[in-house]
């Protein structure tokens, strides 16, 4: 799978081109929100692989796989040996893992799929149309061992957990155990379908780029006044000020103040591909000023704690906290990582 094959994703795509050249892989990650997370979770691992990076000039995709070495050629087969993939079954003993019994018809599934087959088209694929299924504690046995092996190819292990919302609870603490070792040259991918089921500690241990949609980021003109005023107020910290914004922000509920900051995310995606990459799409605030100055306060050293805080901030209020104070403590995080950019 490379990049080029995957429709609307070019501010996502740049963004894991951009980090993996910046050596800044993570070792722990989530694609977030959408079906196409797993033709984007492939085409990275595709990317950290192929021995003959592609880069690209002008407004499109920064970089992409090269499709024709010997590394690209294996993953357009799925039959890497350094990648691994969990996946929600149905239990097939108590010491066994599902993922690792079916692992070749998994591999079938997303060829036959081009890596977009839903949940319940994996089932069917199962021939379990009408059972939920699970990842068990011996799938993340599973994820321990494989990623405990030394890798074939002298890269990266990389494991990639589908719908790790499916993980039954000691399932994840074991998985959580896995986490808190030295991986070395490994990489956890996940790729959920819906993060707000997922447990906050596997939230906090991994970085979560969400996936949009479309590409486009959603022209919200209610939002972008108020994003314009709350970025200004960083910088100053007018505390009175500051509090009638974080009013206005709380003010929204909880579904919109989830949009606003999701666009939040997306225009600080936006400022930091502007910015290191001169491809980000225009802020369109409306505030010209802003949209000019803006962009150079997203820098690599500070991208991931600002999108880190936003994204907790959205689990929290998910999570029923109280927005007036998550906010502010947002407020407080965001103006110290654009001050130290
Ligand atoms: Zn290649």
């Amino acid at each position: 799978m490379q990049f080029k094959d995957i429709d609307g994703q070019t501010v996502t795509a740049n963004l894991l081109t951009l980090m993996a050249d910046e050596g800044r892989v993570a070792h722990a990650q989530m694609l977030a929100g959408a079906p196409v997370g797993m033709a984007l979770a492939v085409a990275y691992a595709q990317y950290l692989c192929c021995t003959h990076r592609q880069h690209f000039e002008g407004d499109g995709l920064r970089a992409d796989s090269c499709g024709e070495c010997p590394e690209c050629r294996k993953f357009a087969e799925l039959s890497h040996p350094d990648l691994s993939f969990v996946f929600p079954a149905a239990s097939v003993g108590p010491d066994a893992s599902p993922s690792a019994e079916h692992q070749a018809r998994f591999r079938q599934f997303l060829l036959e799929s081009g890596q977009r087959g839903s949940l319940d088209d994996w089932y069917a694929a199962l021939g379990m149309e009408n059972k939920q299924g699970q990842i068990f504690v011996p799938d993340a046995t599973f994820v321990e061992n494989r990623l405990a092996l030394k890798s074939y190819e002298g890269g990266y292990k990389m494991v990639v957990i589908w719908m790790p919302e499916r993980m039954r609870p000691e399932a994840a603490n074991k998985l959580l155990k896995t986490l808190e070792e030295p991986l070395g040259r490994a990489l956890l991918l996940l790729v959920s379908a819906d993060p707000s089921h997922l447990l906050p500690t596997i939230i906090s241990r991994v970085q979560t780029i969400n996936v949009r949609g479309t590409e486009n980021i959603v022209r919200h003109d209610e939002f972008s006044e108020l994003f314009v005023n709350w970025m200004r107020l960083l910088f100053k910290l007018n505390m009175r000020a500051l509090s009638d914004t974080v009013d206005t922000m709380a003010g929204l509920g909880r579904e919109q103040l989830k949009q606003f900051l999701l666009y939040t995310l997306g225009q600080v995606e936006n400022c930091l591909m502007t910015n290191m990459a001169g491809a980000g799409q225009p802020l369109g605030t409306g505030d010209a000023k802003f949209d000019q100055a803006f962009p150079g306060m997203v820098t690599v050293r500070n991208a991931e704690l600002i999108t880190e805080a936003i994204n907790n901030t959205t689990y929290a209020i998910e999570r029923n906290a109280h927005a007036k104070i998550a906010l502010m403590d947002l407020s407080f995080k965001l103006s110290k990582y654009i001050k130290n950019r």
